[in-house]
């Protein structure tokens, strides 16, 4: 497969379609093609074309992992069937007694694998303020050997510093994990900010269409990179075929759709703030958020992800009964726009008491602002929160 490499001159918007290995040198294809087989003939005992079994490698895969690679600006990309997949694998990495410090609004399924899967295994963890500086230090000691964060985190948009963080985490020898699902490389890229190791549930903005799952990992080291290419082939959690080629096909758009949701986020984000019923916003594009600043230094913008808490004069069972454009469902990112209940669905496997004391509250909404018309998104909120309104009044 050695096609011509654009190289790491070009603009993110270019590299997002011509990144990776662009294209089929033997036929000239401009899209790579579905390489839809387990196993490759072999010439002889030991003689193969650098492909011998597609859960080792499969030229569909590897022109992914090339293109994550390169727009993370790391060394090596791993595809995996689910953005949990890679998230298991990097977990991996580490070793009964070890220690984890994990963001305090991480992603439901990453405290649940942490917490149900890996903690009977041996491996630690330790939920921590990760945007207070002073907290984590306070917390490491010498059985923790890594931070895994999410910046922004999910639901509430918390910001952590993520130079900051990985430049304490190497004066103490620790990793830094960064899930980048909500930025994607087109907003945030940890590896240049300092950190290790970066993960995406690319069934987000990265596929972008709703269509599929998938996870990708990306490192810089390149031990860690022999380390997780290991354990992707041992473990078996790969990316097939098909779903890598969609993912380079949704990748090509990203930041025209990633342009089009920053821009209708910072609308509604505006419009929620000024309606009577939303009693609070987080969007760290708001000038008064805070780690604003934080967010716009480390940051190409706020991304597409609004919460908000809905006044307790509004019935929220009504409100999601209500919206029309909008659909009620599970997972973020796509073309069109996305509420849920993080209390009840996204954010269910934490335990109660975890999540009142992070503020993931029983009124808290959930928004992944799509690209359809923002005003026709306004609208529907607005005859959401009306039949909210009514639904309270009357009983
Ligand atoms: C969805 C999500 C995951 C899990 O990814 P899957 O592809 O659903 O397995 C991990 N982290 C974040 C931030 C997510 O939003």
């Amino acid at each position: 497969m050695a096609n011509q490499q654009p190289g790491n001159h070009l603009h993110p918007e270019s590299l997002l379609i011509h990144g990776g290995i662009d294209g089929d040198a033997r036929t000239g294809a401009v899209s790579v093609p579905i390489y839809q087989t387990s196993t490759y003939r072999q010439a002889g005992l030991g003689e193969n074309n650098g492909y011998e079994y597609s859960r080792t490698g499969n030229p569909t895969r590897e022109a992914l992992e090339k293109l994550i690679a390169e727009l993370e600006e790391g060394t090596a990309g791993f595809a995996f069937a689910s953005g949990m997949a890679a998230i298991t694998a990097v977990l991996l990495l580490f070793r009964s007694g070890d220690k984890l410090l994990i963001s305090s609004n991480v992603y439901g399924g990453t405290f649940r694998v942490l917490d149900k899967v890996f903690k009977p295994f041996g491996l630690a963890y330790e939920i921590v303020d990760t945007s207070s500086l002073g907290t984590v230090e306070s917390r490491i000691d010498p059985t923790v050997k890594a931070l895994l964060i999410e910046s922004p985190a999910n639901p509430l948009l918390t910001v952590t510093d993520i130079a900051a963080v990985s430049a304490l985490a190497k004066k103490h020898h620790l990793l830094t994990i960064v899930d980048n699902t909500f930025m994607t490389p087109y907003l945030q890229r940890p590896l240049t900010l300092g950190a290790d190791i970066v993960v995406h549930s690319a069934t987000k903005y990265l596929g972008g269409h709703s269509d599929l799952v998938a996870g990708l990992a990306v490192v810089k080291d390149s031990v860690l990179a022999e380390r997780l290419a290991f354990l992707q082939n041992a473990t078996g959690g790969i990316l097939e075929p098909f779903d890598s080629w969609l993912l380079i096909r949704g990748i090509k758009t990203l930041s025209v759709r990633l342009d089009r949701h920053l821009e209708n986020a910072a609308f509604l984000a505006t419009f929620l703030r000024e309606h009577p019923a939303v009693k609070k916003v987080y969007y760290p594009g708001l000038p008064d958020f805070p780690g604003y600043d934080i967010q716009n230094g480390q940051a190409r913008g706020a991304g597409a992800i609004i919460s908000f808490v809905l006044d307790e004069q509004y019935d929220i069972r009504a409100f999601f009964k209500s919206v029309r454009l909008i659909t009620l469902g599970e997972s973020l990112g796509g073309v069109e726009s996305l509420v849920c209940h993080p209390a009840s669905m996204t954010h269910a496997s934490i335990p109660y008491e975890i999540r009142r004391k992070v503020g993931i509250v029983d009124q808290l909404i959930r928004l992944s602002v799509g690209i359809e018309n923002k005003q026709d998104i306004a609208d529907d909120l607005q005859a959401a929160f009306r039949q909210a309104l009514s639904a309270k009044t009357s009983t």
